[in-house]
């Protein structure tokens, strides 16, 4: 590390800005925003405010004169943007008197560097690259974005608040760094994350023994709770960032066999993963297993996920395990994910509604030829509704003849869409007839199985007819 990240108290002092053009208005309306006071030599003589807001340009001191004999005094930094040769003679005498200086663009005569920030009120992250990529800077910044909770900063300055009055209660350092980890953590840092500052604040005036409340997480007693987390289709991309932030949260991920190794990949790396789902042909520990696993290891104090593929609520058994929580009284929220059919009609775009051609969509599963005949193919006849199938393969046949049976079109198109968003991905498209022969097609599951008038808009099914077309007029004449 080449450069050390500190923070400025733009309090202390006025930044002395030279320069001219674009590249320092730039630089003026960063340091207006971020609440400095300035002293700014324009070295062509244009003091150029444009785009600085009325109460910015009250902190900004139009200078006069050469900036090489001005005074430094009281001045905490010294910026320099396109301010050609005065750059560097402005370099050599804040170096002179030991003021920190940034020459933009010309590391050999800077002392300090400009980092990429996230601002987030009281929080600030700032990200470099020791001067070597901005761009790179700033795809971290994204990214640190991302994850950050739009609020984070309302939760700092919420402690910042508190902290005196806590000291003076909890004197001893390592009770009280307890006490503010549980607050952070707990359901008070969730109201303050949620906007919902008055309940927060009202929520830790009641703490009746702060000391106490502290030493429950220490003697594990803490409450822990379970986040049911979608993980989605398989490509760690679909995420939601409240997933990825579950997830990075967790002490512990209990997991189907359904969510791929990039997705648990993202998991906190301390945290343990614990596979609990069915393999093809294997039992899992079976329901009631999961449901302890989950209830005991929340109260052992832990931060439990439990990582489905899709959505929880999808075939994902996802509404037992909630009321089991809420049965046992253990905290527990839902954390939607993006379903494999609405994965699969993403990746092959298949519309599943379509103006005038599909009104209604129904989501169903037929993993046993059993499940198929229980599935009342009657109320399927429409033929504006789109029929997603789960665990539709074995089944197939049994799917076929229902839909026949109920009056569907043989000419219906439909796709069977396999290991959607993941990188084997495979789709192969025809019509209702030929759905079984389709199944063979697609090299193994997992597949969903979509029929309804909107799959022959899907590109496959385009490109399939495209290359119908290419074969025929590749024919040789008969
Ligand atoms: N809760 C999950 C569904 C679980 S049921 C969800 O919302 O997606 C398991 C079925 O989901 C599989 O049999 C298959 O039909 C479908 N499925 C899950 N992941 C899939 C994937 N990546 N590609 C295609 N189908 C998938």
């Amino acid at each position: 590390m080449r450069f050390l990240p500190v923070f400025l108290d733009l309090r202390a002092g006025p930044v002395l800005l030279v320069g001219a053009g674009d590249l320092a208005r730039a630089k003026l309306r960063l340091l207006a925003a971020a609440g400095a006071r300035i002293r700014y030599f324009a070295t062509d003589g244009q003091h150029d405010l444009s785009g600085v807001g009325a109460d910015a340009a009250a902190r900004i001191e139009r200078a006069e004169g050469d900036p090489l004999t001005a005074d430094l005094s009281g001045m905490i930094a010294i910026l320099c943007a396109g301010a050609g040769d005065i750059g560097v003679a402005m370099s050599v005498r804040a170096k002179s008197v030991g003021l920190p200086v940034n020459v933009m663009d010309d590391l050999a005569h800077s002392t300090f560097i400009f980092p990429a920030i996230v601002d987030r009120g009281d929080v600030v992250v700032a990200v470099g690259t020791g001067g070597a990529s901005p761009v790179v800077a700033r795809r971290v910044r994204e990214r640190i974005e991302a994850v950050l909770p739009a609020r984070i900063g309302d939760l700092a300055s919420f402690i910042g608040r508190w902290r005196k009055s806590m000291h003076q209660r909890l004197p001893e350092m390592a009770l009280r760094r307890r006490f503010w980890e549980r607050v952070v953590d707990g359901p008070i840092g969730a109201l303050v994350l949620a906007g919902r500052k008055d309940e927060a604040e009202a929520a830790l005036k009641n703490i009746p023994d702060p000391a106490a409340f502290a030493g429950a997480l220490a003697s594990g007693q803490a409450e822990g709770s379970v986040t049911l987390v979608g993980a989605g289709p398989g490509d760690p991309d679909l995420l939601t960032i409240k997933a990825l932030r579950a997830l990075q949260d967790a002490d512990v991920v209990f997991h189907d066999e359904l969510v791929s190794p990039e997705i648990l990949d993202r998991v906190r790396r301390d945290a343990s993963r614990v596979p609990v789902g069915r393999r093809v042909g294997k039992p899992g520990i079976g329901q009631d297993a999961v449901n302890k696993l989950l209830i005991d290891a929340a109260k052992s104090g832990q931060r439990v996920v439990r990582l489905k593929g899709g959505d929880s609520f999808v075939f994902g058994r996802g509404g037992e395990e909630v009321e089991a929580l809420r049965a046992a009284g253990v905290a527990c929220s839902v954390v939607p994910g993006i379903t494999a059919g609405l994965g699969a009609a993403a990746q092959f775009e298949v519309p599943l509604t379509f103006r005038h051609e599909a009104l209604r969509i129904t989501f169903l599963t037929a993993h046993k030829a059993r499940d198929a005949e229980t599935v009342d193919w009657s109320a399927l006849t429409d033929e504006k509704m789109t029929v997603v199938v789960y665990m539709g393969m074995t089944a197939a046949p049994s799917v076929r003849a229902g839909l026949l049976a109920a009056g569907r079109s043989p000419q219906t198109p439909v796709g069977v869409f396999a290991r959607v968003t993941r990188p084997d991905a495979q789709a192969a498209v025809g019509t209702l007839q030929e759905l079984p022969g389709l199944i063979e097609k697609v090299d193994g599951g997992p597949a969903i199985l979509i029929i309804g008038d909107v799959v022959a808009h899907s590109a496959p099914w385009r490109e399939s007819n495209l290359n119908q077309v290419i074969s025929k007029l590749l024919e040789p004449a008969a």
